[in-house]
């Protein structure tokens, strides 16, 4: 592959990086000769950071590498064009590409996630979310048993309305539990997303 650094003044080839499956655009970077090399030597798209001024291989905190399934460099040989698999979401906001952000029902769910943990820390003795914390994990575990039977019973009937209504509360009570858990609601979706990219 032909690739001519000498077209900037700082050698650094601009690398898009194309999801291989998808076809989206995950994210733009740029590349210089030690960067190319150790990309394509460890099949893993590594970039030179302008900002941390090293090597930088994408996914070498959060594991979210960029596997290179192809490598192309344009009609006139600078820039470059890499066909990945990522491992995980591209974007270090966690959105999937870096032109994308979370849709507004997923934004509203960590919104509600933050609620539940500020009710868990109030003093108002009239929060039903600080009396269940209050109560501790075996009933809140118990909540969602509930509610899961309810939404299960409501599946068998034909009221959407219903059914609605008790998949929202067990949607509510799924959040306390994890939240006394110690967990957040990223931590399952990074897990439903690895299992997706397999
Ligand atoms: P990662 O390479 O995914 O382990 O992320 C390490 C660090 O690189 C993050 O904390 C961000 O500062 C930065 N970073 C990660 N992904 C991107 C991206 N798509 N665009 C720009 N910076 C990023
Ligand atoms: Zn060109
Ligand atoms: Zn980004
Ligand atoms: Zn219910």
């Amino acid at each position: 592959m032909k690739i001519d650094y000498s077209k900037y003044a700082d050698g650094l080839v601009p690398a898009i990086v194309q999801d291989f499956n998808t076809h989206k655009v995950l994210m733009l970077g740029f590349m210089n000769e030690e960067a190319v090399k150790k990309t394509m030597e460890e099949g893993k798209v590594t970039f030179y950071s302008r900002s941390k001024q090293r090597l930088w291989t994408k996914g070498e905190e959060s594991g979210n590498h960029l596997m290179v399934k192809e490598m192309l460099s344009d009609c006139d040989n600078d820039t470059l064009l890499i066909k990945a698999h990522p491992l995980g979401p591209t974007c270090h906001t966690g959105a999937d590409t870096c032109w994308s952000e979370r849709n507004h029902s997923d934004e509203f769910l960590y919104y509600l996630e933050d609620i539940i943990n500020l009710r868990k820390q109030s003093t108002d003795a009239k929060s039903y979310v600080r009396d269940l914390f209050g109560r501790g994990i075996n009933k809140i575990a118990q909540k969602v048993g509930e509610e899961a039977v309810e939404l299960v019973i409501e599946a068998k009937d034909n009221n959407d309305d219903l059914f609605l209504n008790e998949a929202a509360d067990l949607i509510f009570h799924y959040l306390i539990l994890l939240n006394a858990k110690g967990h957040k609601l990223q931590d399952v979706v990074d897990i439903l997303k690895s299992r997706h990219s397999k």
